[in-house]
């Protein structure tokens, strides 16, 4: 399918707000804020188009500091929600925000949901591997032997790997990247923007005050780039085998950031809906229902 550019010459500041974040000073979520920032200046987005949904935690505060549309939801339901806006406008650009807690823990059913109906929306998830706005509990992605409050002798549970787990359930877009690059990490959110269908970014986003293992330097040290490796992101199992590099058994893994996967050949959810309801294409042209269907 082409891409749309919406709208040409804008800069990240055109979607900056007056009123500064509130984060810790160093935390990865600013790297988020930028990335998102620059990667929708670059798709030329028109900020009246642009509706960013979050959850609960540090980072789902970010569409506060976003010239944009947004709504700052409930724990865990980012992706229901937006699902909702995508369906009921299809011509909005809609972005999902939350942590790891809010997006592998509590919602992590709507994540595989929302991948295998492939709905158009770029779901971003700041992955701190702790819960940051509670004070430093374990969350889904916490390492084994990690210890945290909640895990004063280090962590005993297996973590989630979404990137495995999204390409499991048939996403179409499955992507890593991390705060402290912020480069890359925009070059991957305007890839995912120009996406059809459903997109997850799993972002490596250090909370400097409560992980103190997983922190820029801990990931600097193992992150190497995809495409660096001839990575082939239209193979699928390539992708899988790839997905499955995490130091999750070998503590000195190598970590893969950048696109894992990406296919463009599937029509997304709201294009079949509006199908349904004899309605015109979605994307490109204004929704435009059949008289019957008003
Ligand atoms: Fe960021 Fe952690 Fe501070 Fe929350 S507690 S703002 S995640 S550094």
């Amino acid at each position: 399918m082409a891409s749309i550019k919406l709208q040409i010459d804008k800069k990240p500041m055109d979607f900056a707000v007056s009123r500064a974040p509130i984060w810790c000073p160093g935390c990865g979520d600013y790297g988020i804020l930028e990335g998102l920032r620059r990667a929708l200046a670059k798709f030329g987005a028109k900020n009246e188009e642009v509706v960013i949904v979050s959850g609960i935690g540090c980072s789902s505060q970010l569409p506060h500091f976003m010239k944009t549309y947004g709504i700052h939801g409930i724990h865990g339901r980012v992706l229901p929600i937006a699902t909702g806006v995508k369906i009921a406008n299809p011509r909005l650009k809609v972005i999902g925000v939350g942590g790891d807690g809010d997006g592998y823990g509590i919602g992590l059913n709507h994540l595989i949901h929302a991948a295998r109906r492939n709905v158009g929306v770029v779901y971003i998830v700041s992955n701190n591997q702790v819960y940051g706005l509670t004070t430093g509990q374990m969350s889904p992605t916490t390492l084994k032997g990690v210890k945290t409050k909640t895990s004063p002798y280090g962590s005993i549970d297996f973590p989630v790997n979404p990137l495995a787990l999204a390409l499991s359930a048939g996403a179409t877009f499955v992507a890593r990247g991390f705060s402290g690059d912020v480069a890359h990490l925009a070059e991957i959110i305007e890839a995912a923007l120009q996406h059809r269908g459903f997109a997850l970014i799993d972002v490596l986003s250090p909370c400097v005050t409560f992980n103190r293992v997983n922190t820029y330097d801990w990931f600097r040290a193992r992150i190497y780039k995809l495409e660096a490796v001839g990575h082939d992101p239209t193979d699928y199992e390539q992708a899988y085998k790839r997905a499955l590099e995490w130091p999750t058994m070998d503590p000195q893994g190598k970590v893969p950031i950048g696109i894992f996967f990406r296919r463009e050949d599937l029509p997304a959810y709201e294009e079949e809906a509006v199908k349904l309801l004899g309605g015109t294409p979605p994307i490109d042209a204004p929704l435009e229902l059949s008289e019957d269907k008003r």
